[in-house]
């Protein structure tokens, strides 16, 4: 474990940071923009606003889920349009400690931000409450950044991020067909996509040929 912290602490040396932040950066000020209209607005009351912060929050349990599995694990097409994420999502799992993939690109995230917000809007018939909603979005976006960093790179050891290392590298390394959730195993639950197969295995093959061979298991 020791010598799997120092490894990782050398290749995190190498990390190009602006890479890394730039989500966080991107977001953060489209969140400061967002919320300095709505101070200028009709507000909604604290106890409201923390109401859809929380909802947003939950909400991107199910956005991630329904992402990664939907989205992300969709069988690409050898020519033309692909949708966004789904190739380099695969290529993740081709490489997963890849430095040239350290998070979400925006374009990715973008379309799906975008979408959100205008469903927020048209559900709640308020942009403020939109905002708020899209912020509980984002805190779980986050967190889901910071996770899978933390799955593939980081070398924090505390329980919880221990927790959910195993958790996501289960999905990586065990069976990419189980446990799409990064922040939250609930959606797992929900959709029977929690438990472990009995039968020990291994990827051996691209994930979009469904076919995969047994074989001795030491997963992650
Ligand atoms: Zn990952
Ligand atoms: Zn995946």
């Amino acid at each position: 474990m020791k010598r799997v912290k120092q490894n990782r602490k050398a290749r995190i040396r190498q990390i190009d940071r602006f890479q890394l932040y730039k989500p966080f950066i991107f977001y953060s000020g489209v969140l400061c923009a967002l919320h300095a209209a709505v101070l200028r607005s009709e507000a909604p009351s604290l106890p409201f606003a923390m109401t859809l912060l929380m909802v947003g929050l939950l909400s991107w349990g199910l956005v991630e889920y329904a992402v990664h599995r939907w989205v992300l694990h969709r069988v690409p097409r050898a020519q033309g349009f692909n949708l966004p994420g789904n190739l380099t999502h695969l290529r993740h799992h081709d490489d997963p400690q890849s430095l040239q993939r350290l998070n979400v690109q925006l374009s990715e995230s973008l379309p799906i931000c975008i979408a959100y917000f205008a469903a927020a809007w048209a559900i709640s018939g308020s942009w403020p409450a939109a905002t708020w909603l899209f912020t509980g979005l984002m805190a779980g976006y986050f967190f889901y950044e910071y996770l899978d960093f933390q799955a593939h790179h980081g070398t924090s050891g505390t329980r919880l991020i221990r927790y959910f290392r195993k958790y996501h590298n289960q999905h990586h390394h065990y069976d990419a067909s189980v446990r799409y959730g990064v922040t939250s195993p609930l959606f797992d639950y929900l959709f029977g996509t929690f438990d472990l197969p009995t039968k020990t295995r291994r990827i051996r093959e691209p994930l979009w040929t469904g076919r995969r061979t047994t074989g001795n298991n030491s997963a992650a």
